[in-house]
């Protein structure tokens, strides 16, 4: 028959926190933000547990005072911050208020029966209480992970949780059901000894849960710097063909897609007038106005230098011409050079909507750019749409036909 030694498997569980815990904290100067904070929480937790353990490890040697009221204390200050740290990097609501009173309601439940009407079970039963409200609300949140697609490092942390859960859910059913089983923090009964058991490993598992859920945290913002214009704070040319390969997948009748090719007018006039760095910040509040009017679904990206795309799905020519004229007016009423005598930046436009016949949406692209030469040769400052797409779409009447239909300006 395997023995088993309580004693020293909590020594071992302590010990092991005790060695993750400066690691985990001596890690946090590579990370910034709110990784840093909950990574420190999480190092700190890990501390305070581990002292809990020991001091309770203590009973009969050391004053109750030490063994239970202050051990105890660390062990509800432990359970908060865990809490908060793991809704932190989950990045909902921390509630620190109520974690506050739940860690202090119990802590003076525990030291009521501990000091004042001793009784063991009572303690147990209110550590137990404490401990399931804080693992319910973590468990809560990150019951998204369960979903399809769900992020799997929160499917590990879930997992590590609910195991918490049913440990500690045996020990509080065996402390009701079974009166006759032995107490006591080193305690011989099946569902003692699987918790001290769970408690001693838990620490580490808990802690890979949550560096894998950091990692899959920094993974997801390095993922979404990677696909971001720096200048223009827009989709960058990867993501832009990510995106418009999506929508154009999505699409299959026509004119439920539009794609507007934007183009500013004579811009190396502002780089030579006002040089590169005035170019620069025209280029990104221009980018601001544009982003301010297409809004999600809508897509916008930077082409290059300073032609974006826009895509705008479940829109057909005639609202995406009626979008583009405002987009248009809207550029030429903004003051974005520094000097109020040089006339200000306008913009060309170029679209085209989707057509059964288009076999990539580089087909859709390429008739809007080529709406958008016609708006540069007919003038600028012009929002023009490829003649095909302002008509029904025929069977057999896809032509290349450069003719377009225009809005003419009301300005310039
Ligand atoms: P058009 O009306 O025909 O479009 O004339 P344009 O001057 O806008 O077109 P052209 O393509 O001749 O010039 C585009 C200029 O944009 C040239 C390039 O120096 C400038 N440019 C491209 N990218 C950037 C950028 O990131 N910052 C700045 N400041 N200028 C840029
Ligand atoms: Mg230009
Ligand atoms: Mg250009």
């Amino acid at each position: 028959m395997l023995h088993i030694d309580l004693a020293t498997i909590a020594l071992f569980g302590a010990l092991q926190a005790l060695l993750l815990a400066p690691l985990l904290l001596a890690a946090t100067r590579a990370f910034s933000g709110i990784a840093r904070t909950s990574l420190r929480i999480w190092g700190t937790v890990l501390l305070l547990q581990a002292s809990g353990w020991v001091l309770m490890g203590l009973r009969g040697h050391a004053s109750d005072w030490l063994s239970i009221v202050l051990a105890n204390g660390l062990l509800m200050v432990s359970y908060a911050e865990t809490t908060r740290a793991l809704r932190l990097l989950l990045d909902v609501p921390q509630h620190r208020a109520l974690l506050l009173v739940i860690g202090a309601a119990g802590w003076l439940g525990i030291i009521w029966f501990g000091m004042v009407m001793p009784d063991y079970r009572m303690r147990v039963y209110i550590a137990t209480l404490a401990l399931g409200i804080y693992l319910l609300l973590l468990v809560w949140p990150l019951r998204h992970a369960l979903r399809r697609g769900g992020s799997t490092a929160q499917r590990v942390m879930l997992l590590v949780l609910l195991g918490a859960l049913a440990a500690w859910g045996a020990r509080l059913s065996e402390m009701a059901f079974r009166p006759d089983a032995a107490t006591g923090l080193l305690a011989r009964s099946p569902a003692n000894t699987l918790e001290m058991i769970y408690s001693a490993v838990e620490p580490v598992l808990a802690s890979i849960g949550f560096l894998l859920m950091y990692n899959e945290t920094v993974q997801a913002e390095l993922h979404r710097l990677a696909r971001i214009d720096p200048l223009t704070g827009t989709l960058n040319r990867l993501a832009l063909d990510e995106e418009s390969q999506r929508l154009f997948r999505e699409t299959d009748r026509p004119n439920t897609l539009a794609a507007l090719v934007i183009d500013v007018d004579h811009f190396k006039r502002i780089n030579d007038n006002f040089g590169h760095v005035t170019g620069d910040s025209v280029l990104a509040a221009l980018a601001v106005g544009i982003r301010w009017r297409l809004q999600p679904p809508a897509v916008l990206g930077r082409m290059g230098g300073e032609e974006f795309l826009a895509l705008l799905p479940g829109t057909g020519v005639a609202e995406a011409m009626a979008l583009a004229e405002q987009l248009r007016m809207a550029v030429a009423a903004m003051q974005l050079v520094p000097d109020a005598a040089v006339s200000g930046v306008t913009i060309s436009v170029g679209i085209a909507a989707y057509r059964p016949e288009d076999a990539s949406v580089d087909d859709l692209i390429q008739r809007a750019d080529r709406a958008l030469y016609d708006a540069k040769r007919t003038g600028r400052n012009r929002v023009v749409a490829a003649i095909d797409d302002a008509s029904p779409v025929l069977p057999g009447s896809a032509s290349d036909s450069p003719q377009t239909a225009s809005n003419s300006p009301t300005e310039s």
